[in-house]
């Protein structure tokens, strides 16, 4: 596969007006109408792309989506915050309105392509968690103007393909998360590269329910079971809980083994389970961890997330997180620092995983200034 494009191969671009496609689809919370941001985390990491183009004297013009406004304005959606914040960390670049406004975005509308580019010199795409959608921003731009990928998109690229192609083994792979049927490629696909899986979360009732066990009212997705059973007959280990913490029949907090009686809930990974993944984290050369162990949100069902998290933290293994309530888990716990690296995509990193290349950069790829 050719090389990404970088920003170097714009060549000059003092005076040229470029559109940078931002991930800025942050976190926010707050009425409809005054919505804070809760974490500027994807903000931040623009920067270095952003500071590269104006300090050689370009004018920036971001763009982003943020949440699925599903093709109409909604106060709700606006960009308007994320101006605000933007504006404080990279004054005097614009950022447009979310792009999923439009219809045309998600759709990959030719006339919304135009519209985009007109008045651009140059493309960036620097969004790698969108770079896994065919939408109008990321794949549009490079049929017609000179493009490059920005320094996160590419970083995220060699680390993501570098698990791929050539992890230090014992590659360790830690899955959590609300249900398997939403990373059933990537757990098929981890399993080719993977020493281990580590499975913790809402999805591994769907596993046990694979070995027979009883999951009371856990989340539970009946029709991966068969896919689950499948999976434990492969070949390669595949580590599930051995206690589970929750809600009994009567709503009070209970911590379970196993089997999960009727009206029983498992919301978080036990403790002896919780030791145990960290373990199997302390002992790896290599981890990706995407998905939290338990419903953390609720701080009576974050401890098994936080344990993992800080075995993670902690072990000398080379560390990637990637998901967005994932990275949400490790900053609350202060520890987005002591990983070697937090991936900015959700699902573009688990897709990217899978199948080794995106939407999003095989359009660089074939941008004019790239052929
Ligand atoms: P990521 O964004 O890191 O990829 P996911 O979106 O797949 O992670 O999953 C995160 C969600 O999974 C969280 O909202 C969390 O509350 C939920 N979750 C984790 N464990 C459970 C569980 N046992 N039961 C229900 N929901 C769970
Ligand atoms: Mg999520």
């Amino acid at each position: 596969m050719s090389k990404l494009p970088a920003l170097e191969d714009l060549g000059d671009v003092a005076g040229k007006r470029v559109l940078v496609r931002t991930d800025f689809n942050v976190p926010m919370e707050g009425p409809d109408d005054a919505r804070t941001i809760t974490d500027d985390f994807r903000i931040r990491a623009a920067l270095p792309t952003i500071e590269w183009l104006t300090s050689r004297g370009a004018s920036v013009v971001c763009g982003s989506h943020l949440g699925r406004p599903k093709g109409k304005p909604n106060p709700k959606y606006s960009m308007e915050p994320v101006r605000r914040r933007l504006a404080e960390l990279a004054p005097g670049v614009e950022l447009l309105e979310n792009l999923r406004f439009n219809p045309g975005e998600e759709s990959n509308n030719d006339d919304f392509v135009g519209q985009l580019v007109a008045g651009f010199d140059a493309y960036v795409d620097d969004a790698f968690g969108a770079a896994h959608r065919a939408h109008a921003s990321v794949v549009g731009p490079p049929k017609t103007l000179p493009s490059a990928a920005g320094r996160l998109l590419q970083k995220e690229v060699e680390i993501l393909g570098g698990l791929r192609d050539h992890p230090k083994r014992p590659f360790v792979a830690v899955l959590g998360g609300a249900k398997v049927s939403d990373k059933l490629g990537v757990i098929e696909a981890l399993l080719q590269t993977v020493d281990a899986l580590v499975i913790g979360g809402g999805m591994c009732f769907t596993f046990l329910a694979a070995k027979g066990m009883p999951v009371g009212d856990s989340i539970c997705e009946l029709d991966q079971v068969a896919f689950c059973r499948r999976l434990l007959d492969g070949p390669k280990p595949i580590h599930l809980p051995e206690d589970i913490v929750g809600l009994d029949a009567n709503g009070y907090y209970a911590t379970f083994g196993i089997r999960l009686h009727d009206g029983a809930k498992g919301l978080d990974i036990g403790p002896g389970t919780a030791a145990a993944f960290s373990d199997v984290v302390m002992d790896a050369r290599t981890v990706f961890w995407n998905g939290p162990m338990g419903m953390f949100e609720d701080p009576r069902f974050a401890n098994g997330t936080k344990t993992l998290a800080q075995a993670v933290a902690d072990t000398k293994a080379f560390t990637v997180v990637g998901g967005g309530d994932s990275a949400a888990a490790l900053a609350q716990f202060g520890l987005d620092d002591e990983v070697d690296h937090v991936s900015t995509g959700g699902g573009a990193s688990l897709e990217f995983l899978e199948f080794g290349d995106l939407p999003g950069l095989a359009a660089l790829r074939g941008a004019p200034n790239a052929r």
